[in-house]
Formats: structure tokens, sequence, C-alpha cells
């Protein structure tokens, strides 16, 4: 692996794959052993979703035709602000920093209705590729191999059954004191599959020279391993 000077092209290491494949803690440990950049796109639509929430551009329910015409201009007058680290990245609305108000399960609902939007889905690109402009990167997404970074050196597409990545999630939700059962979150991953992959614009699905990880059998090292591995032949 080298860092490029920044007249070079960065190296760009994309992680897609459904929620709960794992995708976060592999990218973060892999940032760290590899000193990237971590641009977590889930964070910086969930963020989205959170600022248009509490600046009030949404006001109905989940269920009925709740979002306003949300265009380019509205998204960039959002008071949101991101900054990268090296294996992290900070988001802040109105100048305070977003931790788990963002990892909620509504906020995760209202994030996957959200992200089927265009001029949504432009905007995080943007903000993605920016971050990225300011060194080597590894990211955490579901369209980046196919959209965000084509020419990314290494693809990989991380999955698991949706079973083990609900019992993944329910664990996390714990963790953070949130009180669900296993099968609101199985429901809520389904969910959110179903809104990925069948969306219009950019759906998740796998690169034509992607690398394939299912992780439902395998350890974090032994993922972090293999991909360090292959980013070390192929990038
Ligand atoms: O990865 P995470 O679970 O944090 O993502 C939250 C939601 O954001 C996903 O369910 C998905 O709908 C949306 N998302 C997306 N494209 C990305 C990252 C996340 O549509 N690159």
């Amino acid at each position: 692996m080298r860092w490029h000077k920044s007249n070079e092209r960065q190296t760009i290491i994309t992680i897609d794959g459904p929620a709960g494949s794992g995708k976060s803690t592999v990218c973060k440990e892999i940032a760290k052993k590899l000193g990237l950049i971590y641009i977590d796109s889930g964070a910086i639509y969930r963020a989205i979703a959170y600022a248009l929430w509490n600046t009030e551009q949404i006001t109905t329910d989940c269920n009925g035709k709740w979002f306003p015409k949300i265009t380019y201009g509205t998204l960039s007058e959002l008071p949101l602000k991101f900054e990268a680290k090296i294996g992290s990245i900070e988001i802040y609305f109105k100048g305070n920093i977003l931790a788990s108000e963002i990892r909620t399960p509504e906020i995760s609902m209202l994030t996957s209705r959200l992200s089927k939007l265009k001029p949504i889905r432009d905007f995080a690109n943007e903000i993605q590729r920016k971050i990225a402009s300011k060194g080597s990167s590894i990211v955490d997404g579901r369209d980046a191999a196919t959209v965000v970074f084509p020419d990314a050196c290494l693809k990989i597409y991380l999955t698991a059954s949706p079973e083990i990545r609900a019992s993944r999630r329910l664990e996390e939700y714990k963790s953070r004191g949130v009180n669900v059962t296993f099968e609101q979150v199985l429901d809520e991953i389904k969910q959110r599959d179903l809104n990925d992959t069948s969306r219009e614009h950019a759906p998740l699905k796998i690169a034509e020279n992607a690398v394939i990880v299912d992780t439902s059998s395998k350890t974090i090292h032994q993922v972090v391993d293999y991909i360090i591995k292959l980013a070390k032949e192929q990038c």
C-alpha cells in the first residue's frame, strides 16, 4: 500500500454490502491498520436525514407522501459539516458532533426511505468524493464501487445471511440501550434490503469486478486480513 502524493490519484478501497454485513467494523479496522481515511457513507446519509428532520423539512410520518421537494439547494444549506480523519469521519449538525442520535431505528428507516431520492444521492456522492480527495480512503457504502468510485483499486462486496446481520445489529442496539426485539430488527433489515436493492437510482448491487466476501461464518480478523492481503496485491 502506498500513500499517493497530492498530485497523483488517491488509493480508494470500496466495501459495499447490505446493512449489518460487517462493513463498518471491517472498514474501521482496515483504516487503522493501513492509515486510510474512513468514509462512512451511511453516516453521511443518516446525517442528511437527521438534519432534514430536525430542520422540519420532513414533518409527516414515514407512511404517506411525507417528503417535500428536496433540491440540491435545500441540501447544501443544511447546517452540516463533515470532517475527514484517518480512521474516522466527524459530522457536525449546528456545530455539535453527531453520534448515536443518527443510529436510532427511526433514523435508520427514515434514511433508508430518503436515500432513494436523486438529489440526496448526488449530494452524498459529492461529499464522499470531496473527502476522498484529501487522501487515500476506504469507503463503506452501497454504491461505492458501482457509482461513486468506479475506479477504486479494490472493490469488496461484504454479505451475510439476514438472520446473522439482524443478530449483529441487535447486539449493537442493545449495547447502546435501544430496546428492540430480534424480530423487529430482522424486519428492519429485510425492509432496508428491499429499499436498497429496488430503488431506481444507484441500487445496491454487486460491481462486476468486486470480490464477494460472505462474513456469516468468518471472524472480523479473518475478513480484515484477507482484504488487506488483496489490497497489498492490487492497490
Ligand atoms: O450503512 P448504514 O446502515 O449506516 O446506512 C443507512 C442507510 O443509508 C441505508 O439503509 C441505505 O438506505 C442508505 N445508504 C445508501 N447508500 C450508501 C450508504 C447508505 O443508500 N452508500
